[in-house]
């Protein structure tokens, strides 16, 4: 007998209307291609707690972490990733340390545990729920596992984006960095660590707050629609 694995709960719908703002924000034919594709990554991809319950809402707003920064760009899968741990609020970091973050929020792993994504529960939820800043952790995990998907964490996602941009965007980010270590920034000064974290904290800020960033820093903005395929 074939056993149904049951992926979606009956209310995700309400549940991602509720929880996701970029969800809200599409319309009918959008949301039902979010939907197809929250469901595909949570078939390929296993989420486990460790000391915590995954809850629906766990499982659909990881897969939705996962989903955003790649919506626009159709046939992606995340192949270097098998696994998700659940913590439920901080971890010690005895792992290997390579995209470690800001202490407790989550991080990529390597070594032994390459393909796994390790979140918190309370970061994860606070992401989605805090609509009002630029912040998303799930949002940041998925973007350093695209980061790394060519085989090198180093800020420059060459898997989609455009060689013709490559240098103009290493440029973009080691001045930005500078202006914020000399400036100060509305970015999240844990941008200004290394372009990796740039990277990923500067698409935080695209697709959390994305008419804050437009007005703010147009050139960057310009660019992550380039890297993300975003309006044609
Ligand atoms: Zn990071």
């Amino acid at each position: 007998m074939v056993k149904e694995i049951i992926l979606l709960p009956d209310n995700y719908r309400e549940l991602l209307t509720d929880y996701v703002k970029f969800y809200r924000q599409l319309d009918e034919e959008g949301k039902t291609r979010f939907d197809k594709r929250i469901e595909q990554f949570l078939s390929a991809v296993k989420i486990t707690g460790v000391n915590a319950v995954v809850e629906d809402i766990d499982r659909l707003l990881i897969a939705s972490g996962a989903i955003i920064p790649v919506f626009s760009i159709t046939d992606w899968q995340y192949i270097n990733l098998h696994e998700v741990l659940l913590y439920p609020g901080a971890f010690n970091q005895d792992f290997d340390q390579e995209g470690s973050d800001r202490p407790v929020a989550g991080m990529v792993g390597s070594g032994a545990m390459q393909n796994v994504m390790i979140i918190t529960k309370w970061q994860l939820r606070q992401g989605f729920i805090n609509e009002q800043d630029a912040h998303n952790t799930a949002i940041h995990e998925f973007v350093h596992l695209i980061d790394k998907m060519d085989g090198t964490m180093d800020g420059v996602p060459d898997i989609i984006l455009e060689r013709k941009y490559k240098e103009q965007w290493k440029r973009m980010m080691e001045v930005t960095i500078e202006q914020m270590k000399t400036y100060g920034s509305d970015i999240d000064m844990y941008g200004a660590t290394s372009p990796v974290e740039f990277f990923a904290v500067i698409s935080e800020y695209f697709f959390e707050q994305p008419g804050l960033l437009k007005a703010n820093h147009p050139d960057l903005y310009q660019m992550l629609e380039r890297v993300y395929k975003i309006g044609g």
